[in-house]
């Protein structure tokens, strides 16, 4: 970077109007994410998009990077929310795209282009959202597998026993161990747990999807189930995946960090491409995420390697990573974008052509290139 301005958006946190008819939500960019939903929930009304920094990012930050969330698997990600947007051009112009409508045949969907877009197009300046009913009821099971195979295809199992679970996500081996650590407790499963499968379903007759995802995870190997209702329960459940940021961290004092997507079914295949790289490189790979989508965020841990080791064995290992998820038909992104970091990896991902088609949209919303330079294309 060679200097610029630092635009904060932050002070632009005003909820502007929640339409119970028409069930939206109108917001400026800096609204704290959290809040959407808390203030959907006061109408009955649900916005199911729950990035894991749900508390402390915004509205603006997760359009602009088509942030996703453990939900994504039955309820999509931020993109499948936005309706309408009003956005600041690089020439100052102001431009007033979409709006309650759910539908939207009327040209090229120039708010598609803006989501994902990590402020290259413009800055987005307010935000129409679309919200759902609120289900009635929530459960969350845990079931523990000796391994990642048996993890895997059992959530493949529950997907085409007809459940469609609000989230499916799951942790590694190693990740159980950082949770392990960092809780100071014995988690389910024991040592004989090699993976962890989280399910959340929600509706209103859930009795009958609980039974099914038992039977079928049992069916695949699971040691244990155990299932939640309660908040407090719940959260307890969901304890060793929402600590794993911090218990990661705290064993590896510094994390290499990938966020890619494969195919749902080649999820095992990546997580052992991963371990074989953090092997060869002698560095300790932890993988978890979201098993209902295939996205996986993969985490190499420095330890207590030097300075000038990490430096050389840490790009080495990701990039064999990203060969491994090109092979196996995935995308360097699942959910964090693109950004500077992995603009080489985008390259390596996409046709030329689409590059090129890439960097004209840049070029006629952005022709001098003022803004977030060097960032996506
Ligand atoms: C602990 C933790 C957990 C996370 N979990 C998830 C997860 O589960 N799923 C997920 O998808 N991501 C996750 N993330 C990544 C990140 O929090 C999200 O991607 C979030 O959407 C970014 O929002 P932000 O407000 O922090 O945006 P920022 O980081 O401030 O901005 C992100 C990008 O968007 C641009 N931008 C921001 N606001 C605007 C605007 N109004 N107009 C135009 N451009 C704008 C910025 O220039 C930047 O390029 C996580 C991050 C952390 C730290």
């Amino acid at each position: 970077m060679g200097g610029g301005v630092v635009l904060s958006l932050e002070r632009l946190d005003r909820i502007l109007e929640l339409d119970p008819e028409n069930l939206t939500i109108t917001v400026e960019p800096g609204v704290v994410t959290a809040r959407i939903d808390e203030e959907a929930r006061r109408f009955g009304l649900f916005y199911p998009p729950d990035p894991a920094s749900v508390e402390s990012c915004s509205i603006g930050g997760n359009v602009a990077v088509g942030a996703g969330g453990a939900r994504a698997v039955k309820y999509g990600t931020t993109r499948d929310y936005v309706l309408g947007l009003e956005a600041v051009l690089p020439d100052g112009e102001t431009l007033h795209i979409g709006g309650k409508n759910v539908k939207d045949a009327s040209g090229y969907h120039l708010k598609d282009l803006f989501i994902g877009s990590e402020g290259t197009l413009g800055v987005i300046t307010r935000i129409t959202l679309r919200l759902v009913p609120r289900p009635e009821r929530e459960v969350v099971l845990l079931a523990p597998f000796p391994s990642i195979h048996e993890a895997a295809r059992a959530v493949t199992a529950i997907l085409r026993a007809r459940v469609v679970p609000a989230a499916a996500e799951f942790m590694d081996d190693v990740t159980i161990e950082a949770a392990r650590r960092y809780l100071g407790r014995d988690l389910p499963g024991g040592p004989a747990a090699g993976a962890y499968v989280f399910v959340e379903l929600d509706g209103r007759d859930l009795d009958a999807e609980m039974e099914r995802v038992a039977e079928v995870v049992q069916d695949h190997g699971a040691l244990d189930v155990l299932a939640a209702e309660d908040p407090g329960q719940r959260d307890r459940l969901w304890e060793s995946r929402r600590c794993l940021g911090e218990a990661l961290r705290a064993w590896g004092r510094q994390l290499g960090k990938a966020d890619v997507v494969v195919p749902r079914a080649r999820v095992p295949e990546l997580v052992e491409a991963v371990r074989q790289a953090g092997r060869r490189h002698g560095l300790v790979a932890a993988n978890f995420g979201h098993a209902g989508d295939g996205n996986v965020h993969v985490n190499f841990l420095r330890e207590d390697l030097s300075e000038a080791d990490w430096a050389e064995r840490l790009p080495r290992a990701l990039d064999e990573v990203m060969e491994a998820v090109r092979r196996l038909g995935g995308l360097p992104s699942g959910e964090h974008g693109i950004g500077v970091l992995k603009k080489p990896h985008l390259q390596r991902f996409l046709p030329e052509r689409a590059l090129a088609l890439m960097a004209s949209i840049k070029a006629a919303f952005d022709p001098l290139g003022i803004l977030n330079p060097g960032k996506v294309v």
